[in-house]
């Protein structure tokens, strides 16, 4: 089997995000591939805790979403030292921007959570099954603890 070259690891923030990033940080070494990242703020956000701080009430949602999606991304992408142009930032439909992103950067493996903010109950209508069924290359499903 040929090793994988350009790995692309697709993070929420939510819980057990260090399993994924781990597990990408491992194939990338393993494969000698390059790695790139990259967080989607869904066109349609909804306000989430997991977001960290409450929004006042007439910011532009997305903007503030997009701004705290780079602090959070740059820190991951620091510790894996990936280079600021191999971390993306998307705004849009999270499946879509995903398979997207890989396509036009010659990404040959997904590396994604079995499931995050849906929840294993909708894992077979999750982002991981939607980036399955578009993608063109490999694509890992890392299977995470119920929660
Ligand atoms: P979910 O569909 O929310 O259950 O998420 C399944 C997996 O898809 C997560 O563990 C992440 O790897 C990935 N994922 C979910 N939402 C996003 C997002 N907004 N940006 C990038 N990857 C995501």
């Amino acid at each position: 089997m040929e090793n994988y070259k350009h790995i692309l690891l697709a993070v929420d923030f939510y819980e057990q995000v260090d399993v994924i990033v781990n597990k990408a940080q491992l194939l990338a070494t393993q494969n000698q591939a390059k790695l790139s990242i990259i967080h989607v703020v869904d066109s349609l956000p909804v306000v989430d805790s997991n977001y960290g701080t409450e929004m006042p009430f007439n910011m532009d949602l997305t903007t503030e979403l997009v701004a705290q999606s780079k602090e959070k991304i740059a820190k991951i992408a620091n510790k894996l030292k990936i280079p600021s142009e191999r971390a993306w930032i998307e705004i849009g439909s999270v499946s879509y921007e995903i398979v997207r992103i890989a396509e036009e950067n010659a990404v040959d493996l997904i590396v994604i959570g079995s499931h995050g903010r849906h929840g294993l109950a909708l894992l077979l209508g999750s982002t991981a099954n939607s980036v399955l069924h578009h993608a063109r290359c490999d694509v890992l499903a890392v299977r995470l603890q119920n929660q």
